[in-house]
């Protein structure tokens, strides 16, 4: 018998105990735990809740998550509640499927001003991740500055630029949709240091600012390539190219024209200016030089209320486990750190990738713990943990417990939408205490 743990019910962390699953049947146990009391990672708190269709991949790690010999251990935090030498001593391999939950810090003057987020707490905040529920952010000044050339840049853009019949059928948290009925933000600007041909924004995403009922999407036609240069992109790139171009051609405005979503390329943000809160960013126009943004000394400034930051994130270091500062991940080679101690995912790569990315990841890994560790040594698993649990009065949220939750979070949902997240951690323990 092999006795594995997975830190991190995530993609990586389900997609790994499919894997173990796969490759040693009935003679493995795995626990996957987690610091919160309900599972799925960034499935739950990260992908946008007007993407439900994506955020249906968590049935898939249902199918796994009721294996009987794959167990969820919710609410218990690796670095608080159980350290990374005690699951050493109770499973074969431990694998930290932690993800990257922390935001990269902007580094600039006045950016610890007042309605300054980075996207970690901004997007948890819409999501209901109960860290970021009480972010509160104001949005009664008519600009927003979203930094950042990514998918999730475009997820914010596009969340504060829905009117609120088209969250009808999202999960967006009510507290959020509150705060957004109210909203004064009528442009937003998406700003990037780079070029639209820099951009990693996918077709998909840019395909969904088209189809806004009371925005549109702004390009500046002067910021775009020669339209031949597009040829040498690779297909995805090339297709997000031809969303851009439409977007400058003014052929995406179905809707109404009350709120803009201005792309301005080639703006590096150089402070964010305010007294208490942000009121101005200070942004220096820059050109390509090699591939990167050189600044030209030329600066102008966007008076704005609200900057959220979407320039990547980094992974939360935990005690005993080597960390690679420069990455922002755990210091690993191939997934191993150390032996019996390996990680996957956002925690191996940094945050990179879609969801179906930490599939091969996954199972990767498993492949290497299987050559790593040749028979089961007898450690006490699951049994061994119970007891450890017990000792501290660790409050373990099993799979059956967060279903009862998931029922009671559907039971409260508004009209239309899918669930009403619980957004307190007590919220979430109350609810799995019911029969
Ligand atoms: C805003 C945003 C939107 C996205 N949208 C999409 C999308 O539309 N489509 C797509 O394909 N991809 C999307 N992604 C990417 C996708 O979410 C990631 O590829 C994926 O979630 C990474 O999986 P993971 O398991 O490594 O990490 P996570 O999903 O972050 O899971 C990590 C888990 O570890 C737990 N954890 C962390 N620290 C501890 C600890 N100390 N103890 C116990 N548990 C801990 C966390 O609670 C969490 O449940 C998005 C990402 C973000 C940030």
């Amino acid at each position: 018998m092999r006795h594995i743990a997975i830190v991190g019910s995530g993609p990586a962390g389900y997609y790994t105990a499919e894997a173990a699953q796969k490759q040693w049947g009935d003679n493995v146990r795995v626990d996957i735990f987690d610091s919160q009391p309900v599972p799925f990672g960034l499935i739950r708190t990260g992908v946008a809740p007007d993407h439900q269709a994506i955020k249906g991949v968590s049935r898939r790690y249902e199918a796994t998550a009721r294996l009987g010999n794959v167990r969820f251990v919710g609410n218990v935090m690796l670095g608080r509640d159980v350290s990374v030498p005690e699951l050493q001593e109770l499973y074969d391999a431990v694998i930290l499927a932690t993800g990257a939950p922390h935001d990269r810090k902007l580094d600039l003057r006045g950016d610890d001003l007042a309605n300054v987020f980075g996207s970690a707490a901004f997007v948890g905040w819409y999501n209901g991740h109960p860290q970021f529920a009480g972010l509160d952010p104001k949005l009664s000044h008519d600009t927003a500055v979203v930094i950042g050339n990514g998918n999730v840049a475009l997820d914010v853009a596009r969340i504060l630029a829905k009117s609120e019949e088209e969250f009808a059928e999202s999960d967006i948290v009510a507290h959020a949709l509150a705060s957004l009925r109210g909203s004064a933000v009528r442009r937003i600007v998406i700003l990037g240091r780079r070029g639209p041909h820099q951009v990693a924004m996918t077709p998909k995403e840019l395909s969904e600012l088209a189809k806004l009922t009371r925005a549109h999407p702004e390009v500046d036609p002067a910021d775009l390539p020669d339209v031949a240069e597009d040829a040498a992109l690779e297909t995805g790139l090339r297709k997000s190219m031809a969303h851009l171009r439409a977007f400058a051609a003014g052929q995406a405005r179905p809707g109404t024209d009350a709120v803009t979503v201005e792309f301005d390329f080639f703006g590096a943000p150089r402070a964010i200016l305010g007294d208490t809160r942000v009121e101005a960013v200070e942004v220096e126009r820059t050109r390509l030089e090699n591939g990167k943004a050189a600044g030209t000394g030329e600066t102008y400034r966007i008076p704005a209320g609200l900057v959220v930051a979407c320039i990547g994130y980094q992974t939360s270091p935990i005690p005993d486990v080597p960390f690679d500062e420069q990455g922002g991940r755990f210091a690993n080679v191939e997934g191993r750190i150390a032996p019996g101690l390996y990680c996957v995912g956002w925690a191996r790569r940094g945050p990179t990738g879609t969801i179906g990315t930490n599939r091969p990841d996954g199972f990767a890994i498993v492949e290497k713990i299987a050559a790593d560790m040749q028979d089961g040594s007898g450690k006490p698993g699951r049994p061994g943990f119970d007891a450890l649990a017990e000792e501290r009065g660790i409050e373990v949220v099993r799979f059956t417990d967060w279903q009862k939750i998931e029922e009671a979070e559907i039971a409260n949902a508004r009209q239309g939408a899918p669930r009403e997240k619980f957004v307190a951690v007590e919220q979430m323990i109350e609810a799995s205490h019911r029969v």
